[in-house]
């Protein structure tokens, strides 16, 4: 241990002459940048990997449970989870025909 301390110190020392102080500082501040820079990277990487899974996962409209989008059918109850994009596409309808009976009923 005493010997592996020496011996850094002295590449320690021999860096310093050959590269001079600042070159340290500017090392050491690089290494602070990358400290602080590599759990960003990592939380951005992980926030957009959670986006990507949170476009993946899916809930069942029969049972409720979330799935991935790995499985066409519910893990929990094996009801298709296709089916929801109809009904979707159904929902969507639904306020048009209101507005027709909105209509109906201004009509009378
Ligand atoms: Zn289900």
């Amino acid at each position: 241990m005493n010997k592996n301390l020496v011996t850094y110190s002295i590449i320690f020392l021999i860096f310093i002459s050959l590269f001079g102080f600042n070159f340290f500082l500017s090392l050491i501040g690089n290494l602070l940048l990358l400290i602080f820079l590599i759990p960003l990277l990592i939380l951005s990487v992980l926030l957009i990997s959670f986006n990507s899974l949170k476009s993946k996962v899916k809930t069942c409209n029969q049972c409720g449970t979330i799935t991935l989008g790995i499985n066409n059918n519910c893990m929990n109850c094996g009801a298709d989870l296709e089916n929801k994009n109809s009904e979707g596409i159904e929902s969507l309808k639904k306020p048009s025909e209101t507005t027709i009976e909105v209509k109906a009923e201004e009509i009378k």
